[in-house]
């Protein structure tokens, strides 16, 4: 990855973290849940509202580091208006990346800010500060109640 790059994809991190996007709590969601990723004391409650399979809305509130709540950011921004199958597909896509599967090299468009969590792949402990509100999403999704920990 150049430099500039990196430098890109850090702002946009910094940036999230600072200032997150859809960060409030939604009084009429349709799923809430919790996910909390123990290693790191990342702790989140995802908050949706669905309309049939489509996210019409998603918010998120807790604390964590800038990693974890950066990518509940960016999340949020990514699959409001979504259909469940689209949503499971950008958690998949997400997955790969930061586990180091899958190669973002020329892929930037199509992956838009979620490149930005590329670098994650290279600091392992850091994987599941990325991937919690994915989880915690997908679990959401899944209508699951019991709290989304990433042990
Ligand atoms: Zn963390």
């Amino acid at each position: 990855m150049n430099s500039d790059l990196q430098t890109l994809y850090q702002e946009i991190i910094l940036d999230h973290n600072k200032n997150p996007r859809n960060f409030r709590v939604m009084a009429d969601a349709t799923q809430t849940l919790e996910g909390f990723n123990p290693l790191c004391g990342d702790r989140y409650t995802i908050f949706l509202k669905m309309r049939g399979d489509v996210v019409m809305d998603i918010t998120f509130q807790g604390s964590g580091c800038a990693i974890s709540k950066a990518s509940a950011s960016v999340m949020s921004t990514i699959v409001k208006g979504k259909r469940k199958e689209e949503v499971l597909d950008w958690f998949m896509k997400f997955r790969e990346l930061v586990t180091g599967k899958l190669d973002a090299h020329n892929r930037e468009e199509e992956l838009g800010k979620l490149a930005a969590f590329a670098g994650v792949s290279e600091f392992p402990a850091r994987v599941k500060c990325a991937s919690l509100a994915w989880h915690t999403l997908k679990g959401a999704l899944e209508l699951s109640t019991a709290t989304v920990s990433t042990e």
